[in-house]
């Protein structure tokens, strides 16, 4: 197979395969899912040796690291053995995971034996009351709790990721923060964006990250950016002389699609080049019928090839996706 690469028309090079594995959800976060929601038949998601199999094609087009997300991913059963399988892909390095957190209690001995090399695990509040009103649903217990299982079967570093949302999010960020330092998790905080299924965005809702970082600075203290950031990664990354770090993801007002490298699936089998791609490429049909490898590489390369200079999520062409966020894969 070719080593050419997964190259588009403006020469960035995708090395990153964002595979959603269901729709389902545990929770109804108010910035990505419905409170009342249909989810996709079961014969409709990829199995695992169909997801197995375009992680084997893309990796032979220069894919290196997958990251597993949802939906919450933790609701497909016998994830870790999907793990499994992707950690033996030839060319795979990293296989990592994106979570809220609620099942990993039970899994994260599993998924860790399984090879799963890194944890990000999303928690928006510390509070109860916080947890509910984002989440509309009861759980943080059982997020600090995984956690804490997470820590202790020896998951290297784990992640806390925040949407940060005006007039809601704002009396988190120090409580998280303290949190994450005294524990040594790393947090990102993350800008809202317009992939909430009820299509309540506005860009007014948006609390930057620039505002998050001067709440931070100017209740905890001074902080230093990273120097050599991965200039891959999306995040502004910056920490506290004194210990903790955290780290900004500014889709709306940072936009880093001139560095994307990501490509992804969704539980039903279409690519998408951009979460906010209006076009998506089918590959369960592909794999439901008697092709080769060749025409699957053929259609992950078609839909690199095609992607976008820029979301635009900030500009007046902006167009939101049909689907929201739940049922891409974030
Ligand atoms: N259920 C898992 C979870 O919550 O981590 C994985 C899927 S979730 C869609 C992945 C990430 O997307 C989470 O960190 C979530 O907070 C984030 N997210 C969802 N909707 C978002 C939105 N509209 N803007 C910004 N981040 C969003
Ligand atoms: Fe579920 Fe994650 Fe979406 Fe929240 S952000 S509703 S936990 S998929």
């Amino acid at each position: 197979m070719t080593t050419a690469g997964l190259v588009d028309g403006f020469g960035r090079r995708h090395t990153d395969l964002r595979i959603s594995v269901t729709d389902r959800c545990n929770l109804r976060c108010t910035y990505c899912m419905p409170l009342e929601v249909q989810f996709k038949p079961r014969e409709e998601l990829l199995r695992f040796e169909e997801i197995a199999r375009v992680t084997r094609v893309a990796a032979g087009l220069g894919v290196r690291t997958i990251r597993l997300t949802g939906g919450e991913p933790l609701l497909r059963r016998d994830l870790a053995e999907l793990v499994r399988q992707l950690v033996a892909v030839p060319g795979i390095e990293e296989v990592a995971l994106t979570t809220n957190g609620l099942l990993l209690a039970e899994q994260a001995a599993d998924l860790r034996d399984a090879g799963l090399a890194r944890l990000n695990v999303s928690l928006d509040s510390l509070t109860a009351a916080g947890f509910e009103r984002l989440a509309r649903r009861p759980g943080l217990d059982r997020v600090l709790a995984g956690l804490e299982a997470a820590r202790s079967v020896g998951f290297p570093t784990i992640r806390l990721n925040a949407v940060s949302i005006r007039g809601l999010t704002e009396p988190d960020v120090v409580p998280l923060a303290r949190f994450c330092r005294r524990h040594g998790f790393h947090l990102r905080f993350i800008e809202f964006m317009p992939l909430d299924a009820e299509a309540a965005w506005d860009r007014g809702q948006v609390l930057s990250g620039a505002e998050v970082r001067g709440i931070l600075e100017r209740e905890i203290g001074p902080l230093v950016a990273d120097a050599g950031t991965d200039p891959g990664q999306p995040a502004l990354d910056y920490h506290w002389s004194d210990g903790g770090r955290v780290g900004f993801i500014n889709p709306v007002t940072r936009p880093f699609c001139d560095r994307c490298d990501r490509v992804r699936l969704t539980a039903d089998g279409q690519l998408r080049n951009c979460l906010f791609s209006t076009v998506e490429w089918d590959v369960r049909g592909l794999l439901r019928s008697a092709v080769d490898d060749a025409r699957i590489a053929a259609v992950i390369r078609e839909c690199v090839a095609a992607k976008r200079a820029a979301h635009g999520i900030d500009t007046p062409a902006f167009e939101r996706p049909e689907r929201a966020m739940y049922q891409i894969g974030g």
